[in-house]
């Protein structure tokens, strides 16, 4: 799985910066490559890359807390109450970010 958030961050660096970039072999490295560089990384990117990048066996996939299903996005009609929400097929509900967690499956 390509991860085109941090890919184009890194892209966007000078190629020196690039190469330590890509030498970063975990979430935490890299958030401190940036500190150290004054440089922003995307949170897409970065949501990505926690847990260690360089996996692409697994995926991050979100779960309900409740029953364990995959979630899905919310269908539309239902209402979002916020930006970060899942919608549950078992459940039948939309669940806001602290009723799912995200596992590496
Ligand atoms: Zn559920």
């Amino acid at each position: 799985m390509e991860n085109i958030g941090i890919e184009n961050f890194i892209k966007s660096l000078s190629p020196e910066l690039q190469a330590k970039a890509r030498a970063c072999k975990s979430n935490a490295e890299l958030a401190q490559f940036a500190a150290e560089n004054d440089l922003e990384i995307p949170t897409d990117a970065l949501e990505f890359v926690s847990g260690g990048c360089g996996d692409s066996s697994k995926k991050n996939v979100e779960v309900c807390n409740k029953c364990g299903t995959t979630l899905s996005g919310v269908p539309s009609g239902l209402p979002k109450p916020s930006g970060s929400c899942k919608y549950c097929s078992k459940c039948k509900k939309v669940l806001i970010s602290a009723d799912w967690h995200i596992e590496k499956r």
